[in-house]
């Protein structure tokens, strides 16, 4: 049976813009807004055209694409208290954004209006219904946002009534329920939805903050008590605490619940997304977010993994691939023979008796004694077994590096790095500036690759981690490091390092990082 149908709206460029850290240039907002339209989201806000010059042009250049799928919309609030709609220059801002939709943001909760707005509460009820019937009657599809309406309900229920009613009769094609400080439950969400008098009203959606952890239980309340839209934003970025998280909505949605959005054939692209977004904003994504995260799915070494290896539905609620995820087995010092010979399989038929799993136990044991940690750099992981499998190809053989830092008193300091190697069967030099030695190492490696490997310049180096690993040595200690890179594709791996020495750690794990992308992903691809 068909599941219900329900919208899902994306506000990850207006609403999403308002977090903490969260910057996209205009080109970011386009590639996001197809990025959205190919996952079949239903609305994509694109922002607000009268904030600023930036959102202005997003208009004007969205307005040369197609979309399959999505409807765009431009966001903005009623018209000004005293004022007529058809000159007022929020509804002219909207109209001159020229999407097929619009956002209008209005009262509801009296407290504001009286000390917000500083109007009545009838004037407010006017402002509301002139601009949607303007936008109407230019052929919008208008989508109306009540602001603050769980408070506003909670004080007076009755106006905050009267409020739909004049949003239905305007003519608005969905009326948003907002809890725009994001203080309300699910079960006074679920109670305020059923008291509605829903005959006599457009359709309800629902638009939810986090800031009680609870926007996407509430948003899952508002669709069982019958709303047919959400909106949300990617990664469940938003105003402080942020939005609901669409990347966990939207799976729970369809998985937990049997609705049936458009995106939900697209499911499976989710995880990429999820990380295309975070790589636009340059945000590390969290791992442990729910189903999209490199955690979601993942299991410690040992008796999990023996029981996964007999049946995955016995430790994992769904699936990894339904949302383009997938399953990792963690290593640690408690990695027995099952884990190693699961680790295997990408490479062929392994039993726990097989020579090369012995092998590669001991030498894991020998790793971890010296510091190395493989639960958080798989890819370094991946290259000892692909040693001791035969199927590596190196990318460098180092001759020497060579790096000077120097810092006079009225300068910043800065680090000088040279770089020889023996690669793509010739003798390279590399040579570069920086302020530290490792992003100076970094940049001499890639002067001397380029040339010769173009896909060096799709990876960046997204994190780098230190721990010091024994330090009752003091400047002895040994150190590990951590880098975590990703590519073009937003595909992420992590690599490790241990020295004495912080540099020569940090080159480890910057040669595991090469050599990892180009074992795995370039010859592959041959
Ligand atoms: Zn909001």
């Amino acid at each position: 049976m068909a599941g219900k149908q329900i919208q899902v709206f994306d506000t990850t460029l207006r609403d999403g813009m308002q977090g903490l850290e969260i910057n996209f240039s205009l080109e970011d907002k386009l590639q996001i807004a197809t990025a959205l339209d190919d996952m079949k989201i239903d609305y994509i806000e694109g922002g607000f055209p009268l904030s600023n010059e930036k959102e202005a042009a997003f208009f004007r250049e969205v307005r040369k694409m197609t979309f399959s799928h999505s409807m765009v919309c431009a966001f903005g609030s009623t018209r000004r208290a005293g004022a007529s709609a058809e000159r007022d220059p929020h509804i002219t801002a909207l109209l001159e954004s020229e999407t097929p939709g619009v956002v209008v943001v209005g009262k509801t909760w009296r407290a504001h209006v009286e000390k917000v707005l500083g109007t009545d509460d009838e004037e407010n009820l006017r402002m509301i219904a002139d601009s949607i019937e303007v936008l109407k009657k230019a052929g919008r599809h208008v989508i109306f946002d009540l602001e603050h309406f769980f408070d506003g309900y909670l004080d007076n229920p009755e106006y905050a009534i009267r409020v739909l009613q004049a949003g239905t009769d305007a003519g608005a094609d969905t009326l948003v329920l907002c809890d725009t400080n994001g203080g309300t439950l699910p079960s006074v969400v679920s109670r305020i939805y059923t008291e509605l008098p829903v005959a006599s009203l457009a359709p309800l959606g629902g638009h939810f903050h986090n800031d009680c952890g609870t926007a996407v239980a509430n948003s899952l309340a508002a669709l069982e008590a019958g709303a047919i839209q959400i909106q949300g934003t990617i990664n469940g970025w938003g105003e402080r605490c942020g939005n609901a998280n669409l990347c966990g909505f939207i799976p729970n949605a369809v998985l937990k619940l049997g609705y049936q959005p458009a995106c939900a054939d697209r499911l499976s692209h989710l995880t990429s997304l999820s990380r295309f977004v975070a790589e636009k904003a340059n945000i590390i994504p969290d791992k442990r977010q729910p189903y999209v995260g490199t955690a979601a799915f993942s299991h410690k070494a040992g008796q999990h993994a023996d029981v996964l290896a007999k049946a995955d539905y016995l430790m994992e609620h769904v699936d990894s691939s339904l949302v383009g995820n997938e399953r990792h087995i963690l290593l640690s010092e408690l990695a027995g023979k099952s884990t190693v010979v699961e680790k295997l399989a990408k490479y062929g038929k392994f039993s726990k008796n097989d020579e090369v799993v012995g092998k590669l136990i001991g030498l894991l044991k020998e790793k971890e004694r010296d510091g190395y940690e493989y639960e958080a750099a798989e890819a370094s992981f991946d290259l000892l077994v692909r040693r001791a499998l035969d199927r590596y190809e190196p990318i460098l053989q180092i001759r020497n590096y060579h790096l000077e830092s120097y810092k006079a008193y009225d300068t910043p300091s800065k680090t000088v790095g040279r770089i020889f190697m023996q690669a793509h069967n010739k003798d390279l030099m590399g040579a570069a500036v920086g302020v530290g030695p490792v992003e100076t190492l970094d940049a001499a490696v890639r002067d001397a690759l380029e040339p010769h490997y173009p896909f060096i310049g799709r990876i960046s180096l997204t994190d780098y981690r230190v721990r010091v690993l024994n330090p009752e040595r003091a400047s002895a200690a040994r150190v590990r490091v951590f880098v975590t890179s990703t590519d073009h594709q937003g595909r992420t791996w992590d690599t490790v390092g241990v020295n004495e020495n912080i540099v020569e750690a940090s080159w480890e794990a910057l040669v595991d990082s090469l050599e990892y992308y180009y074992n795995e992903f370039v010859l592959g691809e041959k």
